[in-house]
């Protein structure tokens, strides 16, 4: 699909597992930056382990979030392709991408290069993630809950709600 200069679509790619405030944060801004954000969720990546939540999961807390939240112009959906192929059916112009810290920096720089080189049309573009939000990742919400850390400020109420009960049941299976 050829990109519409008119009707400007975003990818916002990731593994969301689970969905953090401070994903939804980057979500929010590129909505208000873009016609269209597509909230492309991976079903399998390299560089985790295999996922808590599935991928129908992943997806539901992100619509519920987004919903509660009255942001219309956002769709979710998997994706099980390289990211610039799918930001290229859609249609897409860009892939937008949070960075926390320099940590980010070099692994979205390596990525960034990347993807241009395979689809040198689709822009990449790196928003700088809001200071509250800059020490957040999925993985330290999950350790945080395997340990009754406080994540309630972390993440939407569902997430913590069921990421208590994987949690307790993952306790349980391993007594
Ligand atoms: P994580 O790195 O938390 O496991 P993902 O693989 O789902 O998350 O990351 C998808 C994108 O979201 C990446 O570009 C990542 O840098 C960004 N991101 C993750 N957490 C945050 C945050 N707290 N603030 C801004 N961007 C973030």
């Amino acid at each position: 699909m050829s990109p519409d200069t008119d009707h400007r679509i975003a990818v916002v790619p990731g593994s969301y597992d689970p969905v953090t405030n401070g994903h939804l944060d980057i979500i929010k801004r590129a909505a208000g930056l873009f016609d269209e954000v597509v909230v492309a969720v991976v079903n399998q990546s390299v560089r985790k382990s295999t996922a808590m939540f599935t991928i129908d999961e992943r997806i539901g807390f992100i619509q519920d979030a987004l919903a509660e939240a009255g942001v219309t112009n956002v769709r979710v959906d998997p994706f099980y392709e390289l990211v610039v192929a799918y930001a290229r059916r859609i249609g897409a112009q860009a892939i937008v991408k949070g960075l926390r810290q320099i940590s980010d920096f070099e692994y979205e720089m390596e990525m960034g290069h990347l993807n241009r080189q395979q689809a040198p049309e689709i822009e990449s573009i790196f928003v700088m993630a809001s200071p509250r939000y800059a020490f957040l990742s999925s993985s330290w919400v999950k350790e945080l809950a395997r340990f009754d850390g406080q994540i309630d400020e972390l993440v939407p109420a569902p997430v913590a709600k069921l990421l208590g009960e994987r949690v307790a049941a993952q306790r349980a299976a391993a007594d």
